[in-house]
């Protein structure tokens, strides 16, 4: 004999069909509501008819439907009746129903709900009799007919200028009484309410509003399989990879009420501290109420428990006595349903092992649950419940580390936004999270005048349409750094995240007026010293000044960290440029430098001075000069940064941005410039003339700087060598590792190689001493990537350049993307910002490639990535796999690529 399909699932006392692991063909409430049964938990009863009957309503239609589950919705309905002893479309005691969606992922408001369902004239008469209640029958089925005549007839407002219909009757009513709350309305007014409400129906729809229960139910049902397509719920399946083939469920379900008088109520609760995640029961509850109540803020919500009350009165500045008597807890108010409550709140968090958030009802006097769903939390709240679940014996270490998402351990890392500032704060553009945090301060333009400002005390966001390195000084002292222009890794995000500055970039509403000294956004202009906000993390720009808190640093980050290092693979070193950033770096956790970008030092103090004099100089004799002045700087930051970085590795990387980007060119600085160099203005604008490129990011820069000039190697490779043996004479563990960048062909290497080595040579022998160094290269050039062999044969160890590798093999330009990118990625012809997160099928193949081919030449070659993606989870991931030694990213990324690694471990175990 054929075995029918299932359809509908029951839940209740007496029997439960399904449970949490079936999500697919319940949904997640679905699933929930069945498991909670089985545990024993007073659920409302009800049933679940199966997503697989959504895919029927689509591709079939209503008919359909029906024939497929008439006979399982009777026998459903039947069961609910049973349970909860009273008939569907009685008149004397009629039950009534709430139908639901509820699909595999949640999606939280897409589709839609009804509730009161089988209220009629008969009904309503029966459900005041049996509440002796009359008030709030009517109540039930004003609302019922306002959202079945929304939801399921259709009738909404005609265009997004007009109101609500069914709002529109209700203030006609109270307008007529002369009041102003829907509380102040009595049973006459609702019953009017009632009857005009279907007028409107009867008038706007042309249908009579349904009586029969049994074809309200069937309507609802339909209702929220056609709600599954909706554009909102189309919407949000797109931004959330949600395939459309799942379907939503249907939950069926008794009604019980919150709001039958004082010994009822509805709440929220969570079994942790959602904000903090302090393993503390809490939430919050109204008596008398419905559950949007609770949610809308209409009145004030009292606390579940009493220490939480304590709490709330000390923030709320309630005295004691006022909170005992007016918003006393549910603990003191309704001692018995508060020991149910917890007891059910511990079953739940036990038995699903996480954090579960919670609705329940109280009705008259009995406790309902409602729902139960892992909770959400914040960065810090993700932590310490993870940590503390695995001290109580909860959960096992992998599940530990799985349960934080990586990216949200930003927040444990930078200052953030009061969250309730942040909430009447008006946003006035979105960029480009460039980097995360939160800052406020008062606009400046120009970066000298950041640091003037900051001098007198001032804090400042620096506002630019691009930055370029000129700015870093100004951008080290600013708050934060907004710019009009630019990516993901444009100048201002990678500096900015280097620093652990809050960053947004590529602003593109935001069009900056340097000589009116003004920025325009949104038809408003803002002046220099105007106050703004940013947060790092969104991309959100805000008008005025808005309230920060200091990070906070718990222990429990530090176990969390500790125990990623124990499953991690990959090795995590930092980007960082100066003896500072190494300290952060390494109190990050970073594992040596993977990238040292030599030239940002070069604009500290008045080096800037000596490396323009270099820049003009006419002949090598003149350069060697200039590098003389340089070289002292140099040793001296190299010796800073091999003393933090003590017994680990430092890769240091020649000089490699154009030489353009250290010359002034604005009039004013280039006279500044020639009358501090003792020459005529003329030369000093012919020799800029001279260094302009198109395509300066093509152009002379990387190692075709120290090919041309082979005395910046020299110089730079002494400083480093020098300050090697001078930290090494201090009883300093040094471990010095010398890059050149932009390579493309074998012989590039060779030339550079050949100057260090005699370099080392020549360093060596006046000192009498050595020092052991290796010798290797980016590679960030296609090409590089394509002769990784050759190239292995003379390089010890290899760091991929993703920026520039992206950059090229993509034929996107780094600075410029930033104009076609964002829509490319809405029209989805990337999935994602290829300068964020490795394109894996492109890029990825050449580093794969390289990894290979430099693997063969050279068996123990060291293998890591230095681009912005060494720091993204998702590229983690793609480096683990592809067996690289390290990823280095800057220094607040560094516990997050410590646990994204170790999550790549773990993920991908065999
Ligand atoms: C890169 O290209 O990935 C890199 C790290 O170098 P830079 O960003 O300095 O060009
Ligand atoms: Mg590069």
């Amino acid at each position: 004999m054929p075995t029918e399909t299932k359809n509908i699932y029951v839940f209740g006392a007496a029997r439960t069909d399904g449970d949490a692991k079936m999500k697919n063909l319940l949904g997640g409430k679905g699933a929930n509501l069945a498991e909670m049964c089985r545990l024993g938990i007073a659920v409302p009863s009800g049933f679940t008819i199966c997503t697989e009957v959504c895919t029927v309503y689509t591709e079939k239609g209503q008919d359909a439907v029906v024939k497929l589950i008439e006979a399982e919705m009777l026998k459903g309905v039947a069961f609910v009746e049973q349970e909860m002893g009273k008939k569907f479309g009685d008149a004397s005691d009629p039950l009534l129903l709430s139908v639901r969606s509820g699909s595999r992922a949640s999606m939280p408001g897409m589709m839609d709900t009804i509730l009161n369902l089988g209220l009629n004239d008969d009904a309503v008469a029966g459900l005041a009799r049996k509440a002796g209640n009359e008030r709030f029958a009517w109540d039930s089925y004003r609302r019922f007919v306002q959202m079945y005549g929304d939801v399921v007839m259709g009738l909404k407002p005609v265009s997004k200028e007009d109101h609500d219909p069914f709002e529109v009757v209700i203030d006609a009513v109270k307008e007529k009484k002369g009041v102003q709350l829907d509380t102040e309305l009595d049973t006459n007014d609702l019953k009017e309410l009632v009857q005009r409400f279907k007028g409107l129906i009867r008038a706007r729809v042309g249908r009579e509003f349904p009586t029969d229960p049994w074809e309200q139910l069937w309507g609802a049902v339909m209702a929220v399989f056609q709600s599954w397509n909706n554009d909102r719920a189309k919407v949000y399946r797109e931004l959330n990879d949600i395939p459309e083939s799942w379907g939503t469920a249907v939950n069926v379900q008794a009604m019980v009420f919150g709001n039958l008088g004082d010994h009822s109520g509805t709440g929220v609760a969570f079994t942790r501290d959602a904000g903090t995640g302090e393993d503390l029961f809490n939430g919050e509850f109204l008596i008398n109420a419905q559950g949007e109540d609770v949610v809308a803020g209409i009145r004030t919500p009292q606390q579940v428990t009493l220490e939480g009350s304590r709490r709330w009165a000390k923030l709320a500045q309630v005295s004691e006595d006022e909170r005992r008597t007016k918003f006393p807890s549910l603990e003191e108010l309704m001692p018995d349903i508060y020991q149910q409550l917890v007891a059910a709140e511990k079953k739940l968090e036990k038995h699903y092992s996480d954090m579960q958030d919670i609705e329940f009802t109280i009705q008259e006097g009995r406790l309902w649950m409602l729902q139960t769903r892992n909770g959400k939390r914040t960065g810090s709240a993700m932590v310490r419940i993870a940590m503390e679940m695995l001290r109580q014996g909860i959960i096992d270490e992998k599940e530990a580390l799985r349960r934080v998402s990586p990216e949200r351990l930003n927040e444990l890392l930078h200052p953030v936004f009061d969250p309730a500032a942040i909430k009447s704060a008006k946003s006035i553009a979105h960029g480009l999270p460039a980097s995360p945090g939160a800052a406020s301060g008062q606009i400046v333009f120009f970066a000298d005048e950041a640091e003037e400002w900051v001098r007198k005390g001032k804090a400042v966001i620096l506002v630019r349409q691009e930055t370029s390195p000129e700015d870093l000084r100004g951008m080290s002292v600013a708050q934060g750094i907004l710019t009009a222009r630019g990516g993901m890794t444009s100048h201002a995000a990678v500096v900015a995240r280097g620093m652990g500055k809050c960053c947004i970039s590529g602003a593109g509403s935001v069009h900056v007026d340097y000589h009116a000294r003004s920025m325009a956004v949104g038809g408003k202009t803002y002046k220099e010293g105007d106050w703004i906000s940013l947060d790092g993390s969104t991309g959100d720009v805000y008008e005025g000044r808005v309230t920060t808190k200091e990070a906070e640093l718990t222990g429990d980050f530090g176990a969390l960290m500790d125990l990623a290092d124990s499953f991690k693979k990959l090795g995590v070193r930092a980007n960082a440029d100066t003896p500072e950033d190494a300290k952060v770096a390494r109190a990050f956790g970073a594992k040596g430098i993977g990238l040292c970008r030599t030239e940002h030092m070069f604009f500290q103090g008045d080096r800037i001075r000596a490396v323009r004099e270099m820049i003009l100089a006419e002949d090598e004799a003149g350069r060697r000069k200039a590098l003389a002045k340089l070289l002292p700087m140099q040793r001296s930051d190299f010796e800073g940064i091999f003393r933090e970085m003590n017994g680990l590795p430092v890769t240091i990387r020649l000089l490699d941005p154009p030489l353009h980007e250290f010359v002034p060119h604005d009039e004013a600085n280039q006279k500044i410039m020639a009358h501090e160099m003792n020459v005529p203005l003329g030369v000093i604008k012919m020799r800029v003339d001279d260094l302009h490129e198109f395509n300066p990011m093509m152009g002379h820069r990387g190692c075709r700087l120290g090919i041309t000039y082979p005395e910046i190697t020299e110089m730079q490779a002494r400083a480093i060598l020098e300050a090697g043996l001078n930290m090494k004479a201090q009883g300093i563990d040094v471990k010095a590792e010398i890059m050149i960048p932009l390579v493309g062909t074998v012989r590039e290497f060779n030339a550079q190689a050949k100057v260090i080595r005699q370099t080392a040579a020549d360093v060596f022998a006046q000192r009498g001493e050595q020092l052991d160094y290796l010798l290797g290269t980016m590679i960030e050039t296609p090409r590089a990537a394509l002769i990784a062999d050759s190239i292995g044969g003379q390089a010890q160890f290899f760091s991929f350049g993703t920026n520039d590798l992206t950059q090229m093999t993509m034929g996107f330009s780094r600075d410029d993307s930033g104009k076609f990118l964002p829509s490319y990625l809405k029209d989805g012809m990337y999935e994602r910002d290829p300068f964020q997160s490795i394109d894996q099928k492109g890029v990825g193949l050449l580093v794969q490639m390289a990894v290979e081919k430099g693997r063969k030449a050279r068996p123990d070659i060291k293998l890591g990535v230095c681009g912005e993606h060494g720091g993204d989870p998702l590229s983690i991931d793609f480096f683990h796999r592809t067996k690289l030694n390290y990823v280095s990213c800057s220094p607040f990324r560094v516990p997050i690529a410590r646990l994204a690694a170790a999550q790549a471990a773990i993920d991908n175990e065999a």
